[in-house]
Parts: structure tokens; C-alpha cells; sequence
């Protein structure tokens, strides 16, 4: 992303979008040595030993008005204190209030604190003028919490990156048509969409294209006008899978034509010209586009987006790049597959807390979309294993 690539949001609207300029912390946080419990301040070499008794010279609640905060505790004084209160000069700790009981000005303190126990110290969590927030974080409901208490009611944000979504196939007729008997809707462009929008981009549909050189080719040229080009389908084997070859034709740069995984098998990767500049090789360079082939089975086309395509937008879209992460939960029941291919399988994952387990749902492969819909998950088998036992940690990629 270039810097001009920024706008200035409101705070609300900035959730899910990508830092553009850093968030300084615009005062210590906390700003005074802040009180964790409802309790009594106390110097903590008074309650050493316990029960013992302190006299109580006041209370601070949250908010308190500083000039009501005494200036120090003296010898086997406290006052009473609020969660979020200031503690007073001359505390170092704070008892708990379950552990007190007060009789007028007197309380009794039936627990010992050490030093600095319920009290983070000022600045403890930032300080003044350090980065809260870095550039190129996405804007989670922490960090967005985390703006606000440094009184940013707007931020800084880079612009969505546009993503073209080009779906190709004869049979593929749109949502609102009636399919012929042979004839398929078009699934693929809406789930693109969903992936897209998720990953911080901004998703523009075209047209379906048929299985025709020349109108695919004018819908890519259209296509890489976006800052990604995503097309569904035409990358199999099949004679008339024609995406390789025409954007071959458009002297597009590969980087890869496919990957030893399943679903997704044919999903190929490049850059090509948007055919509008013409110039020399730089000139071209700079106005290249980075597209993927992603399969046109559903399945497979939402696998490669998560696997390949995610990982390009976020990048795109002004994010620090990380690895795909993976959680781990342990198998329901066993897993039987053929070697060779790394598998992405949907399943379920359920369970409650450290119970989690996943299985398989069952389906008829990579067209099968309602089971996928059942699914929450993607089972992660390694391509050199044949048979997972029941009861075994398996890797899981959430969806
Ligand atoms: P292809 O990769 O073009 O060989 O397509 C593989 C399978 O996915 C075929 O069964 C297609 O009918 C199906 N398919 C391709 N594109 C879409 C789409 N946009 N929506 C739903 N199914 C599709
Ligand atoms: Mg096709």
C-alpha cells in the first residue's frame, strides 16, 4: 500500500480495517498508580503481621477529586479504597476488602500483602509518546478499545484493495436464473465475495464467463483493473479449460500451476499486465496485477482462497504478513485417505473447553457444498499419512 492509500474513519467504522498511521499512547496508562480491588491502601509493613488493626483516614473512590486524596499514609493508617481508584502516596499495596472488617474508623486486616500487590503502577501499561497501535495491524475490538482510550476518535486506515472475481463456465448461469437441466448457478462468485470481504477487501462480481477465448479474455483485461483478480474454474485439465492458455496469450507471469493439495489441485498463481499500458518492461511491471486460478469445484475454490489468496489480500491490503496459523484438536473418529496429497477436509468441530474434538463430515468431494456448509472446519491431513487413529491431535483450519 502506498501512503496516499489512506482515509481517516471514525473509531466504529475502523474495526477490520488495516492501521494506517501509528496510535501513540497521549498520556501513561494508567495514569496514577491505579487500585485493582475494592479494598483498603495500606503500607505493606503494617499488615506484616495479621490480624492487626489500622486507622481509617478517609476513602477514594474512582474518579476522586485529587485535591480530597490524602498527601501520605502515615504509620498503621489506610483509607479505604475503589477499583480504579488512585492509591495514595505512602501505599504500597492493597488489601482486599474480603479480608478487612471495619468497625467506625478502625479496620481490622486479616491477610498480609506484599509490596506493590493489587496496584498497577503508573504508566505500568504504556507510557506517554510510546506506540500503542502499529501500522499495518488489523483493527481487532482490543486495539479498537485501545484507540478509544487514547482519546483517537478517528484513525488513519488504508483503503480496501479491490478484488475482481471472474467466474468461468458454460453451464454456470446467475442466482436469479432458472438452470436448464445441465445447467449450474453460479456459487462460487458469492463465496468469493464472503472470503474477500472477511480478508478486508472490497469484492467487484463480474460477468460469468463462458468457455470462450475472446470474451474471457476481455472479462480478465476487466478484471485486472482490480488490485487482485480472482478466477473460479477453467484451470482443470479439461479441453475446454482455458484460463492458463489465455492469460498465457496475455504474457502473464507464472508463479505456480498447482499444488500437491486436495481440493484445490489445479489452483495456479501470477501477474499479469493490464494490457493498458503498452510501454516498456517496467511501465508493464508497474501496471501488472496479481491474479489467482482458483478451481471451480466450491469446495476447492474456497479451500484456495484461505490457502493462497487470503494471504495475497491481507498483504495487499496494507497488513504485516504472518504465517496461516493452525489450531489443533484431537480426533473423534479415525480418518482413512490415499497418500500423496496434503487435505483440507471439512469437519466439525464441537466439544466445550479443552474437550474439543473433530471428525469428518461426510460428503461426495469437492462439489459437495451443503456438507461444507455443515461444516466449521477443515481437518488438515498430512500428504504422507494414509490413517489417522481416533483419539490423535489433528491440525484444524477454522472457516
Ligand atoms: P472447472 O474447474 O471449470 O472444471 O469446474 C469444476 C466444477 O465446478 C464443475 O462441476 C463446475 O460446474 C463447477 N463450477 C465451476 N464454476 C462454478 C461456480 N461459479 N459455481 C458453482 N459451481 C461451479
Ligand atoms: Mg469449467
Amino acid at each position: 500500500m502506498k501512503p496516499g492509500d489512506a482515509e481517516s474513519v471514525d473509531l466504529l467504522h475502523a474495526a477490520g480495517r488495516v492501521l494506517a498511521s501509528p496510535v501513540l499512547a497521549d498520556r501513561d496508562i494508567p495514569p496514577f498508580p491505579r487500585s485493582t480491588r475494592d479494598g483498603y491502601a495500606v503500607r505493606s509493613v503494617d499488615v506484616s503481621k495479621v490480624p492487626t488493626t489500622l486507622h481509617v483516614i478517609g476513602e477514594i473512590k474512582a474518579g476522586q477529586d485529587p485535591e480530597k486524596i490524602p498527601s501520605t499514609l502515615g504509620n498503621q493508617q489506610t483509607v479505604s479504597i475503589m477499583t480504579g481508584a488512585p492509591v495514595p502516596s505512602g501505599a504500597d499495596a492493597v488489601v482486599m476488602v474480603e479480608y478487612s472488617s471495619v468497625r467506625g474508623d478502625q479496620v481490622e486486616i486479616t491477610r498480609s500483602v506484599e509490596a506493590g500487590e493489587n496496584i498497577v503502577p503508573r504508566g505500568a501499561e504504556a507510557r506517554r509518546g510510546s506506540p500503542l497501535i502499529s501500522v499495518g495491524m488489523r483493527l481487532n475490538d482490543a486495539a479498537i478499545a485501545l484507540a478509544a482510550s487514547a482519546g483517537k476518535s478517528r484513525l488513519q486506515v488504508y483503503r480496501r484493495p479491490t478484488v475482481a472475481i471472474v467466474t468461468t463456465g458454460d453451464e454456470i448461469v446467475d442466482v436469479d436464473s432458472t438452470p436448464g437441466p445441465t445447467q449450474i448457478r453460479n456459487s462460487n462468485s458469492y463465496s468469493l465475495a464472503v472470503q474477500t470481504r472477511a480478508a478486508g477487501g472490497e469484492p467487484v462480481i463480474l460477468a460469468v464467463a463462458p468457455d470462450e477465448a475472446q470474451r474471457l479474455r476481455s472479462l480478465i483485461e476487466e478484471g485486472l483493473k482490480s488490485d487482485l483478480l480472482l478466477l473460479t474454474g477453467g484451470v482443470s485439465m479439461g479441453r475446454y479449460d482455458l484460463v492458463e492458455q489465455v492469460l498465457s496469450e496475455m504474457q502473464a507471469k507464472f508463479f505456480f500451476t498447482g499444488a500437491k493439495i486436495q481440493p484445490g489441485r489445479p489452483v495456479v498463481f501470477g501477474r499479469c499486465g493490464s494490457g493498458k499500458s503498452g510501454g516498456g518492461a517496467a511501465t508493464h511491471e508497474q501496471a501488472s496485477t496479481y491474479f489467482f486460478g482458483l478451481p471451480g469445484n466450491p469446495v476447492s475454490t474456497m479451500v484456495t482462497f484461505e490457502l493462497f489468496a487470503r494471504p495475497m489480500l491481507e498483504a495487499l491490503a496494507g497488513m504485516e504478513p504472518r504465517a496461516l496459523m493452525f489450531v489443533h484438536a484431537k480426533l473423534k473418529s479415525e480418518v482413512r485417505v490415499k497418500l500423496g496429497l496434503k487435505r483440507f477436509l471439512p469437519a466439525i468441530l464441537s466439544g466445550k473447553l479443552e474437550q474439543s474434538q473433530v471428525e469428518l463430515v461426510s460428503w461426495q468431494g469437492s462439489g459437495d457444498i451443503a456438507a461444507t456448509a455443515r461444516a466449521n472446519c477443515y481437518i488438515v491431513i498430512p500428504e504422507d499419512r494414509d490413517h489417522i487413529p481416533a483419539g490423535e491431535f489433528v491440525a484444524i483450519m477454522m472457516r
